[in-house]
């Protein structure tokens, strides 16, 4: 048995507000303490999307009401709030960008929209950017004309890593985080998730190349955080027609991250730095006190989807094999999963930025 520190996941979709059939804040923390994740940021993109006190409020107490692990939550960039998100700012995770089009309304096409956003959220909040490919080279450029830091979410090509790596290089404040699913799948595994059902396949970003994944393997020290960006759909909806795009993720993170450090491609301080000591100081997070999970390193298990408590009833990762299970979590000094328990109450969690 190892103990670790309890990991953050910082790139959760909740689904709460307004689509609680997919997952709400009860199920969403559930499975982050069934994956040995302890604090979670939830993503803004919700319905509806949380971008003003208002919605803000409407989120932060349905969290206040449900969660079972700490958290914290986005405010999204929209066309018109730039004024007054600053103000929103300590209350916050910090502020989400979506500047690619991806599930949800929240999204800026045009630069002249970015600009209010970098110039005036305050620089010791972070900004997050879903932006890909030749719009993450744009946000790179805004954030050294802005001379502030920014966090690019789920990276997965080739291109960006080396683009994030020579900004790095340079001076530039970027950081940037990884999901499970673009470091062990690629476009080659898209027949055995689907099944015959190609929306299953479906995520954004898109599964890459095999030549796009062995280059995040090859640049790993350039990636700064693990994150899940957990984003469940039903199998009807994943099955239907206009299929939404997103995996779920947090009850596989851990495990898949434990069975490639048994197969030496990633050591524990790895995990230890980009799922807790990084995402800790990128996002400004406290420490949680007498918090901790332990894990059985030797046990083997296939990954099933019955087994998992988010709501969504399925894994890219089904039949999986992996080393490494997640026995205990304790937060704040009480068990709050212990042998495939939840043993902490709805409310228990905290929201890490309310004094
Ligand atoms: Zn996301």
């Amino acid at each position: 048995m190892i103990k670790l520190p309890g990991l953050i996941d910082p790139h959760v979709h909740v689904r709460e507000p307004g689509q609680t059939h997919k997952e709400d804040w009860d199920s969403a923390t559930q499975a982050a303490l069934a994956g040995g994740v302890t604090m979670i940021l939830a993503m803004p993109n919700t319905k509806p999307p949380i971008f003003d006190a208002a919605t803000l409020d409407l989120a932060l107490a349905a969290a206040k009401q449900k969660a079972r692990c700490d958290y914290a939550q986005f405010v999204g960039a929209g066309p018109d709030n730039a004024e007054f998100l600053p103000d929103l700012a300590a209350k916050a995770a910090g502020l989400k960008m979506y500047l690619d089009s991806t599930f949800g309304e929240l999204r800026l096409d045009d630069m002249s929209l970015w600009m209010p956003h970098f110039a005036k959220f305050p620089k010791d909040y972070p900004i997050v950017l879903h932006s890909e490919s030749r719009t993450m080279a744009a946000g790179i450029l805004f954030a050294a004309i802005y001379n502030r830091p920014v966090h690019i979410a789920h990276i997965s090509l080739k291109e960006e890593v080396l683009l994030i790596k020579a900004a790095k290089e340079r001076g530039i404040k970027v950081t940037c985080e990884v999901c499970p699913h673009h470091l062990f799948l690629s476009k080659d595994d898209i027949p055995t998730i689907s099944h015959g059902h190609p929306g299953r396949g479906e995520v954004r970003p898109r599964l890459a190349t095999k030549e796009d994944v062995d280059s995040l393997w090859n640049n790993v020290d350039v990636i700064d955080c693990f994150a899940t960006d957990h984003a469940p759909h039903t199998l009807e909806e994943k099955d239907s027609e206009n299929a939404p795009p997103g995996f779920p993720g947090l009850e596989t993170l851990l495990p898949l991250l434990l069975t490639a450090v048994d197969d030496g491609r990633l050591t524990m301080d790895h995990v230890i730095q980009k799922s807790v000591i990084n995402p800790r100081t990128i996002f400004h997070l406290p420490e949680q006190p007498e918090t901790w999970i332990e894990v059985d390193e030797d046990t083997e298990y296939e990954i099933r989807a019955a087994d998992q408590f988010t709501r969504c009833d399925w894994t890219p990762f089904e039949g999986w094999k992996v080393k490494g299970k997640v026995r205990k979590v304790v937060l704040l000094g009480q068990i709050a999963f212990e042998d495939g328990k939840i043993l902490v109450e709805k409310g228990y969690g905290r929201n890490i930025r309310e004094p």
